[in-house]
C-alpha cells in the first residue's frame, strides 16, 4: 500500500493534496474521480480537497473548443495539444464535456482512440470520456476538473465540446477563450450558424483547409468574416478573427495559438480579463446552488415517495405538470 487510505477506498485528504500538486498523474485522476462521486460520503473529502488546492489554482489558459461531430475536434487537439507541449514548453490538460445523447444516451464524444499522439506524451493529461452511463446523465464537474488540472500544474487546459447548444453554453461560462471549428463550405452552411454560437465565440476556424478543400476553406473564411460583421460588437471589444487551419497537416495551428495570446493581451489591458474570470466564478457558485437544491430535492424523502407516482399520473394525464410541480414542490418546503 503506497498511499495512507481514508474509508470507502479513498487517499486521505493530504495525500489527494501533496500528489495533485507534485504532478502526479494517478494521483490527479483518483482526485478528479472523487469529485465526480456522486456519493454523499465523498462529497465532503471532495470539498476538503477543492478547499486546500483552491489557491494554487486559477494561473492557466482556458481555451473551449467546440464543433459538430467530424470537424477534426479530436485531431486539431492532438495537433495544437503536440505544438504547445513542442514549441511552447506548455503542459496540456484536455477534459471533454459531453452532453450524452438525449436519446441514445450513448456519449457523442465516442469511445473511439482519440489523441493519438497526445495521449503517449508526458506533458499532457487527457481525461477520459466517462464510461456509457457511468454517471447517470449528470453533468461532469469539468469546472472542479479544471481547478485540479491547474493545481497539478497544467498551464494550458482545453475544453472539448460537442456543438448541441446547452453544452456550448456551459464551457464558454467557464473558459477564457472559445473556439469554433468548421468544415469548409458555401453560402449555404453559414445558415446553419446558430446566432447564439457565433455571439460567445472568440475566433472561427475553418479546419480542413488542405487539398482540394483549400479553396472552399479560403471562400468561407471571406463569407464567414463578412457575416461576422452583421453582428453587435462584442462588450469585451474583441472582433472574432475568422482563420483556416488544417489539424491533419498541422497548418495554422501556431497562428491559432497566437491569436489565443492576443486575446489574453487584450482581455487584460482593457480589464476583460478579470470580468471573464469573475463571471466564471459565478456561474460557477450559481451551478453549485442549483445542483444542491436539486439534490436536497430528490433526497427529500416526501419528494423521493411522491416523485415516481407524480411523474407517472403527468405521463398518463391523470394530473397536470402544474398540479404535480406544486404538490411536489410544497413536499419540498414543508419540512
Ligand atoms: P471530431 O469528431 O470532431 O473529433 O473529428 P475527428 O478529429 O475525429 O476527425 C474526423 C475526420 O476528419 C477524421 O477522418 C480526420 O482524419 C479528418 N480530419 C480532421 N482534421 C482534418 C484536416 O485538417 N484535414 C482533413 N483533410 N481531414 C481532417
Amino acid at each position: 500500500m503506497r498511499s495512507p487510505k481514508a474509508p470507502g477506498g479513498r487517499l486521505a485528504i493530504d495525500a489527494y493534496v501533496e500528489g495533485v500538486l507534485a504532478g502526479d498523474r494517478a494521483v490527479l485522476a483518483r482526485a478528479i474521480t472523487l469529485v465526480e462521486s456522486e456519493r454523499a460520503d465523498d462529497a465532503a473529502a471532495a470539498a476538503a480537497v477543492l478547499d486546500a488546492l483552491l489557491p494554487h489554482a486559477g494561473r492557466s489558459q482556458r481555451v473551449g473548443i467546440t464543433g459538430v461531430p467530424g470537424v477534426g475536434k479530436s485531431t486539431f487537439i492532438d495537433a495544437l495539444g503536440m505544438h504547445l507541449v513542442k514549441e511552447r514548453g506548455q503542459r496540456v490538460a484536455v477534459l471533454s464535456v459531453d452532453p450524452s445523447s438525449p436519446l441514445s444516451g450513448g456519449s457523442i464524444l465516442g469511445d473511439k482512440t482519440r489523441m493519438e499522439r497526445l495521449a503517449l506524451e508526458p506533458a499532457a493529461y487527457i481525461r477520459p470520456s466517462p464510461a456509457r452511463g457511468f454517471l447517470g446523465g449528470v453533468a461532469r464537474r469539468t469546472r472542479e476538473t479544471i481547478l485540479l488540472c491547474e493545481a497539478a500544474g497544467f498551464g494550458t487546459i482545453l475544453v472539448e465540446t460537442v456543438g448541441v447548444g446547452q453544452s456550448e453554453t456551459a464551457v464558454r461560462s467557464m473558459t477564457d477563450f472559445f473556439l469554433l471549428l468548421m468544415l469548409p463550405g458555401a453560402g449555404d452552411e453559414l445558415q446553419g450558424i446558430k446566432r447564439g454560437i457565433i455571439e460567445m465565440v472568440d475566433a472561427i476556424a475553418i479546419n480542413k483547409a488542405d487539398g482540394d478543400m483549400r479553396a472552399r476553406a479560403d471562400r468561407a473564411r471571406g463569407e464567414y468574416r463578412a457575416a461576422l460583421h452583421l453582428f453587435p460588437a462584442p462588450a469585451d471589444g474583441w472582433v472574432p478573427p475568422v482563420l483556416t487551419c488544417s489539424a491533419l497537416a498541422g497548418e495554422g495551428i501556431a497562428e491559432l495559438w497566437d491569436v489565443v495570446i492576443a486575446h489574453h493581451a487584450h482581455l487584460e489591458a482593457n480589464g476583460s480579463f478579470a470580468r471573464r474570470r469573475s463571471q466564471q466564478a459565478l456561474a460557477w457558485m450559481r451551478e453549485l446552488v442549483a445542483t444542491g437544491l436539486e439534490t436536497a430535492f430528490r433526497a427529500h424523502p416526501d419528494v423521493a415517495a411522491g416523485l415516481p407516482p407524480l411523474e407517472s399520473a403527468v405521463a398518463e394525464g391523470r394530473t397536470t405538470a402544474f398540479a404535480a410541480a406544486r404538490d411536489l414542490l410544497t413536499r419540498f418546503r414543508a419540512s
